[in-house]
């Protein structure tokens, strides 16, 4: 018997790992944009965050344009 490849992909599909919703992901945009700026691991920090990006349109215009705020407010030294 062999195995279906199709059926082990549908089986894949769908988030691995810790899933993160719209409501998490605002909850912790600051965070990881204050880690992204600081040039910590972000993507390590806040697991899945990025992946949540990539899919969603509307958070990741949310978080272009907080990195673009904290950016500008960030002092000069
Ligand atoms: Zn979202």
């Amino acid at each position: 018997m062999e195995a279906d490849p199709k059926h082990t992909l549908s089986r894949l599909v769908g988030p691995a790992g810790p899933e993160v919703g719209c409501d998490a992901c605002f909850d912790e945009l600051d965070r990881y944009v204050e880690l992204e700026l600081a040039g910590e691991d972000a993507d390590a920090a806040v697991p899945g965050f990025r992946a949540h990006l990539d899919g969603c349109p509307a958070c990741c215009e949310e978080h272009e344009s907080l990195r673009a705020l904290v950016g500008a407010r960030q002092p000069h030294r």
